[in-house]
């Protein structure tokens, strides 16, 4: 395991992976594990409480009981993921899958209480500037977590502009495509082997940064 910044400082380790509760806001069941796995299993195993904040369940466009079926998988399957992670604490909101960019003061107000309980010494949310999927949620997930943190520690992930890279082998890899593959209505066998190539890819050029096999990418705000 190790972290490398461009200007490497020591409280730059510390604050990573000294944190004794760090919280991790997403958009959609899914959207931590993609970028933030294998940190969020690294952390837990490093005595860390994680948290998921997950603004929908994930219903997306569907009405009915297709809607609510499909939320209630979604539900099941990010408590899955979490476990597999190392048992991180799940905060599932009931924002509107595709439209909660129209609930980011209210997704900012929910962030805002669970931060008092909690009392995390680092943030992750969407990078608002992430223009590789411009999804709206993502979006808005990004702006309520900016909003929530006040003057907090805060870190964006899927980010095109890293500042921070955790690198970790290939054991953790497994586990991460293990607790990401639990969503199983969003990575099916056959889009897994869609995406499996350029995720990879993506993992392996940043852990070039550090020199591990793969890592994930974090810009901190400074
Ligand atoms: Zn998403």
């Amino acid at each position: 395991m190790s972290v490398s910044q461009n200007n490497p400082s020591n409280n730059m380790r510390s604050q990573l992976f000294e944190a004794k509760s760090a919280l991790f806001i997403g958009a959609h069941p899914d959207d931590i594990e993609f970028y933030c796995g294998g940190l969020v299993y690294m952390l837990q195993a490093n005595g860390c409480q994680v948290t998921f904040a997950v603004g929908t369940r994930g219903g997306k466009g569907y009405t009915g009981w297709m809607k609510r079926r499909l939320e209630r998988l979604r539900t099941a399957h990010q408590h899955d993921s979490a476990h597999i992670l190392g048992g991180a604490k799940v905060v599932l909101y009931d924002y509107s899958d595709k439209s909660l960019a129209n609930d980011v003061q209210s997704y900012a107000q929910d962030l805002k209480t669970l931060i008092k309980n909690i009392n995390p010494d680092v943030i992750f949310t969407w990078d608002p500037d992430f223009i590789y999927n411009p999804h709206s949620d993502h979006q808005a997930a990004a702006q309520a977590g900016r909003i929530a943190s006040e003057k907090r520690c805060i870190y964006y992930y899927g980010t095109r502009e890293p500042n921070v890279w955790i690198g970790f082998d290939i054991n953790i890899m497994q586990i991460k495509i293990k607790a990401l593959r639990a969503h199983r209505t969003e990575t099916p066998w056959y889009y897994w082997m869609l995406i499996r190539g350029s995720f990879l890819t993506r993992h392996k050029n940043a852990g070039v940064k550090v020199g591990e096999r793969y890592a994930e990418a974090l810009r901190r705000l400074s």
